[in-house]
C-alpha cells in the first residue's frame, strides 16, 4: 500500500491519467491512494499569489516558500518519517533502484514545481529528496509526479495482476528484457520463433534470457557492463562484443 499527497497548483491535470486500467484498480483495491492538495488553498492573501518576482531580476516567476511550507506542515508533522519530494531537473536521477526503494514507502510527498522553479529555502530546510524524472526540462513537475506514482506502484506487491513480470522486465535485474510474440504465429511472412512454440519450458527461459543479454549489450552496453552475471554469460557477452565489433569494422572499410 502506497498514499501520495501531492502539492501541485494544477490538481485537475491528474485527472485521467491515474484512473484508468492499473493504477485505477490499484486504488480500487486500497494498494494506492492519491490525495491532491493545491499549493494555492494555502495562502493567506487576497488574491492567493503564489509566486513572485526573482530576487536579482531575470525573467520568469519563482514559486513562493510559505504555501509550499504551510501545504507539507498541514499535512506531514516533522516527527513522522515521510519523504518529501522536490521534483526537479536538478535532482537524483528516477530510475528502476529509486522507483524500488519508494515502492517500500507507505507514504510519500511530492512537491510539483512550477515557472522557474521553487525558492531554494524549500530545497535547503523543508525537502528531504529531489528527484529529476530525466535530463530535459518540463513546464512542471506534475507529469514527472504521475511518471513516479505510476512506476512506483506497479512495484507495490499485488497492484499488477502477473506479479512475476516485474522480475522480468527491463531494468529490474539490470538487464532490458527480450522481445514479445503473439498470435499469429505467421503475420506477414514474419515467423514467430521456433522455440517459443516448442512447449520445452527450459529451452524458452534460456532463449529468453540469452535474448535479454544481446538486447542489452546492443542497446544499452553500460548496463551489461554492470549486471549481475554468470561466467558463461559473461564469455557469451565478450564473444557477441567482438562480432559486433567485427561488424563495425566491416561497415566503415
Ligand atoms: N529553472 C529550473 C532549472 O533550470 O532547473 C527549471 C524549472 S521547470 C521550468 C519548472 C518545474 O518543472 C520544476 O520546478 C520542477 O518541479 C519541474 N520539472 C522540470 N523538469 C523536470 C524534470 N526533468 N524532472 C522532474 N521535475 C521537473
Amino acid at each position: 500500500m502506497v498514499h501520495f499527497d501531492v502539492l501541485t497548483l494544477f490538481p485537475s491535470m491528474f485527472d485521467g491519467p491515474l484512473d484508468e486500467s492499473i493504477l485505477k484498480r490499484a486504488q480500487e483495491s486500497g494498494r494506492l491512494s492519491i490525495a491532491l492538495h493545491n499549493i494555492r488553498d494555502y495562502t493567506t492573501d487576497k488574491h492567493h499569489v503564489t509566486d513572485d518576482a526573482p530576487y536579482g531580476g531575470g525573467g520568469g516567476m519563482v514559486m513562493k516558500p510559505e504555501p509550499i511550507f504551510a501545504a507539507v506542515e498541514a499535512i506531514v508533522t516533522r516527527e513522522e518519517d515521510v519523504p518529501i519530494i522536490l521534483l526537479s531537473p536538478q535532482g537524483r536521477l528516477f530510475t528502476h533502484a529509486v522507483a524500488a526503494e519508494l515502492s517500500h514507502c507507505p507514504r510519500i510527498v511530492l512537491i510539483c514545481g512550477r515557472y522557474e522553479g521553487v525558492d531554494e529555502r524549500v530545497r535547503q530546510h523543508l525537502v528531504t529528496d529531489e528527484i529529476s524524472i530525466g535530463d530535459y526540462v518540463l513546464t512542471g513537475g506534475e507529469l514527472a509526479a504521475m511518471v513516479i506514482i505510476d512506476a512506483v506502484t506497479r512495484l507495490v506487491p499485488g497492484a499488477l495482476g502477473h506479479p512475476a513480470a516485474v522480475l522480468d522486465d527491463s531494468h529490474a535485474g539490470g538487464l532490458l528484457e527480450g522481445p514479445h510474440y503473439t498470435r499469429p504465429a505467421v503475420f506477414r511472412g514474419w515467423e514467430v520463433p521456433e522455440v517459443l512454440r516448442s512447449g520445452d519450458h527450459g529451452a524458452v527461459a534460456r532463449w529468453r534470457r540469452q535474448q535479454a543479454l544481446r538486447r542489452t549489450l546492443e542497446r544499452r552496453p553500460d548496463l551489461s557492463a554492470q549486471a549481475d552475471l554468470t561466467p558463461r554469460e559473461r564469455e557469451l557477452l565478450a564473444m557477441w562484443e567482438g562480432e559486433l565489433h567485427s561488424q563495425d569494422d566491416a561497415e566503415g572499410d
